[in-house]
């Protein structure tokens, strides 16, 4: 059973969406402005976080800037106000998984919250993740190779990550474009190749006899280890 987060400052909607979510479900926690909803959102343990816009105390683009700026991948599903196009762009930019706009039909927020949680079905990455002579400090986002920390740009970690959080998973370029460029991407597949290449020379003792990051011909690329 999924827990959400809800944030969200209107009563009547905390209320009804908080009664509808527990229907179908779900287990459901809520805050009524930005300090609080950001102060829970920080501690582990939620699957999915609803999150307005305009909240008291902290609006929700800098909450989901924060959450993800500190490391905290949690999906953040935004509730705009309705024919806000900047507001959601901007959202997506920030860190957020998807956006509904208000008022919304409750059929469509659930069915956008059930393919979210699917999508971000992982395996969680402990404080240290292990591979080869790699390791994974989640918690501080650092990679390191024996002793050595090794340097990776934020988009070889994002893709380094995406792929170890779905081991033995054929993932299609496509979708590493959409989960870790999302819509800053350039819509070439070609954008994932080049940052493959990068981390393999960084990650494989033998970069173009790659055990760790595989490519599955015609697919995509898979994580062993
Ligand atoms: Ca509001």
């Amino acid at each position: 059973m999924a827990l959400i987060l809800l944030i969200e400052d209107e009563p009547g909607l905390r209320l009804t969406l908080t009664d509808r979510l527990i229907a179908e479900g779900y287990s459901v926690e809520s805050r009524a402005d930005g300090l609080a909803g950001l102060e829970s959102a920080r501690t582990a343990g939620f699957d999915l976080i609803l999150l307005d816009v305009m909240l008291p105390g902290k609006d929700g683009f800098a909450i989901c800037r924060t959450l993800r700026e500190e490391g905290v991948d949690t999906p953040v599903l935004m509730l705009t106000a309705r024919g806000q196009v900047d507001d959601r762009v901007a959202g997506l930019k920030l860190g957020a998984d998807d956006y509904v706009p208000k008022p919304f039909h409750t059929p469509e927020l659930l069915a956008r919250i059930e393919a979210l949680l699917r999508r971000a079905k992982k395996e969680p990455l402990t404080e240290n993740t292990r591979f080869g002579d790699i390791t994974i400090d989640a918690k501080a986002a650092i990679v390191r190779r024996g002793d050595q920390e090794v340097v990776l740009s934020a988009k070889e970690y994002q893709l380094l990550r995406y792929l170890v959080q779905r081991r033995g998973e054929v993932v299609t370029r496509e979708t590493l474009l959409r989960e870790v460029w999302g819509y800053q991407a350039t819509p070439n597949t070609r954008t994932v190749d080049v940052h493959m290449t990068w981390l393999r020379q960084k990650m494989e003792n033998d970069p173009s006899e790659p055990v760790h990051l595989v490519t599955v011909r015609g697919l995509g690329y898979r994580f062993d280890g």
